[in-house]
């Protein structure tokens, strides 16, 4: 278990003596109600079936021409309303509890017929780990495999801290990331003695337009990964 921030031993604290009020609808008694969560907007189809971005035709321009390295995008929700609100919550105010419910839900939407071997979530750098306490995308990725029945693990580091990714172009958003992620190699790194072969399914917070899978997609396939799927709780149109 990561060492908790002062600011996560605060907010468990005032967690505990405080009623929760409900990033929804604002109405006590939880953080999320269940009506509440069946409310929320769905990244529905017709989407392209590799990046998930909306369009009704079955590949999308951006995917015809260069296709991304992973085989496939999944996508919960979509990133507006009290879902963005939730997921900033979770994120930057440490309301981790909002994540378990959003993740199984998008655990929903992942085909069967990608056959995933582990679930492997996005790295955050690890002085961004640090401060926070916790990684969002690692959360949600517990509760992915947890719903597909399908093993868990942290085979990847960031090997690079890179701003963030809000405010970019796509283009900016490839070069930014570029080079960010490695696969843990060598002595130390269980996982990767039965990650050759594999169908690794990558979970991350949000996506937008799919470069940070993208890239590391290309990571896990350089270290002799089979395929590489991709589901994020929410997905920014
Ligand atoms: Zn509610
Ligand atoms: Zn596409």
């Amino acid at each position: 278990m990561p060492i908790p921030t002062v600011r996560q031993l605060l907010h468990d604290a005032l967690d505990a003596v405080l009623p929760q009020r409900c990033v929804v609808c604002g109405r006590f008694g939880a953080a999320l109600h269940l009506d509440c969560r069946a409310s929320l907007p769905r990244a529905q189809p017709p989407r392209c079936e590799r990046c998930w971005s909306p369009g009704d035709r079955l590949l999308c321009d951006s995917c015809v021409t260069s296709a991304p390295a992973y085989a496939g995008l999944r996508a919960g929700y979509c990133f507006t309303g009290p879902v963005r609100r939730a997921i900033l919550e979770a994120k930057f105010r440490g309301m981790t509890t909002l994540l378990p419910p959003l993740a199984a839900e998008a655990a929903l939407s992942v085909p069967s017929a990608w056959a995933v071997d582990l679930v492997v979530p996005i790295p955050l750098h690890p002085n961004r780990q640090r401060q926070r306490g916790y990684n969002q995308a690692a959360i949600a990725a517990r509760e992915v495999a947890r719903v597909l029945g399908v093993p868990y693990g942290e085979p990847l580091r960031r090997v690079r801290a890179t701003p963030a990714q809000a405010g970019l172009d796509a283009l900016q958003r490839q070069r930014n990331i570029r080079g960010a992620f490695a696969a843990i190699s060598g002595p130390g790194a269980p996982v990767v003695a039965s990650f050759a072969g594999s169908v690794v399914l990558l979970v991350d917070d949000v996506s937008t337009t799919g470069a940070t899978f993208a890239e590391v997609a290309r990571a896990l396939l350089d270290a002799g990964v089979a395929r590489v799927y991709a589901l994020s709780m929410a997905r920014e149109d």
